[in-house]
């Protein structure tokens, strides 16, 4: 059952008051995590096939799978870096809890995976990459549009691989997006006035956003190098 807003936004709010006091439980690059780590309801079935397209997104392949085959999906994920890594567009893959995986092809900037329907989406695990500039070993980590897909579809541990950037994240509480985003300006803020007391530069807007945003966001994890 979805909680009402009034109620999630007031429980996060003694979290930003408590962990305001608090705040540097540092929840990057752990040892090792559970996988599966959500609780699925109304898994949906989607009747969608190979081929179909909105234009910018298109499904490449749907095979099944174990959804609760953690060796299974992270083969799925390390294939998928191995492949797209220094793709030219963006590509996703879902995994989605009805035990069936989607292929998807985006466009450069952007890839729809929505296409599979909502229900399908439900409790799925998601891998996409993003494009890297010629020259350069990396590109910036997950966009606040990336939260905001995940925490509207709830969506399962999302994983990213741009060059040899390898992040994830989990919301492990219910946010409203307003409350994403608030707190999305308080990390950045942050960000900005750490550089500016130490006379540097944002490097990744949003990979440096992503670090501080537990701090603003309870039950947001971010992990970098899976
Ligand atoms: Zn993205």
């Amino acid at each position: 059952m979805k909680r009402n807003d009034a109620a999630i936004a007031a429980d996060n709010e003694k979290f930003t008051q408590e962990n305001a006091i608090n705040s540097e439980n540092i929840l990057t690059n752990p040892d090792k995590y559970d996988i599966i780590n959500i609780e699925v309801q109304n898994i949906g079935e989607s009747n969608v096939k190979i081929g179909d397209t909105d234009g910018t997104t298109t499904i490449t392949d749907i095979r099944p799978i174990d959804f609760y085959d953690e060796a299974a999906i992270m083969k799925e994920i390390e294939d998928f870096c191995a492949k797209y890594a220094y793709a030219d567009v963006e590509y996703a893959l879902e995994i989605a809890p009805t035990g069936k995986a989607y292929n998807l092809t985006g466009i450069k900037g952007e890839v729809h995976s929505e296409i599979i329907g909502n229900d399908a989406l439900n409790g799925s695990i998601s891998i996409h990459n993003h494009p890297v500039e010629i020259g350069k070993n990396k590109g910036d980590s997950f966009s606040i549009k990336d939260l905001r897909f995940a925490t509207e579809n709830n969506l399962g541990k999302q994983y990213l691989v741009s060059g040899n950037r390898r992040d994830a994240f989990e919301f492990i509480n219910e946010h409203t997006f307003d409350e994403i985003s608030t707190a999305w300006k308080k990390a950045y803020n942050k960000v900005s006035e750490n550089h500016w007391n130490n006379e540097t530069e944002i490097a990744f807007e949003q990979e440096e956003t992503l670090r501080e945003l537990h701090k603003y966001l309870k039950g947001f994890k971010f992990y970098e190098n899976f």
